[in-house]
């Protein structure tokens, strides 16, 4: 088994979506151009799969639940659109 990741996810004034390993979160600085940042624990491929399978209910960086490829009402995307997954 990997050790669980913790990353930053941002969104940036492009509406792009990028994430960055975090090693210390009281230390990460976001890009400047960054709008929102998340920080958390980066799921499994594994985990990201069986939510799917599961009942198609995901969970989005912040965690709300979303659609798959969806983005929840505070901006935040699901796991899958940041990892490239969808
Ligand atoms: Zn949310």
């Amino acid at each position: 088994m990997d050790e669980p990741r913790l990353v930053a996810v941002v969104r940036h004034k492009s509406g792009r979506f990028t994430r960055h390993l975090v090693k210390d979160e009281q230390r990460f600085v976001a890009p400047p151009d960054a709008v929102d940042v998340w920080i958390a624990r980066e799921p499994s491929i594994e985990e990201l799969a069986w939510e799917v399978v599961n009942d198609g209910v995901c969970e989005a960086v912040d965690g709300c639940p979303v659609e798959p490829d969806g983005i929840c009402p505070h901006g935040a995307p699901s796991w899958h659109l940041v990892m490239g997954i969808i």
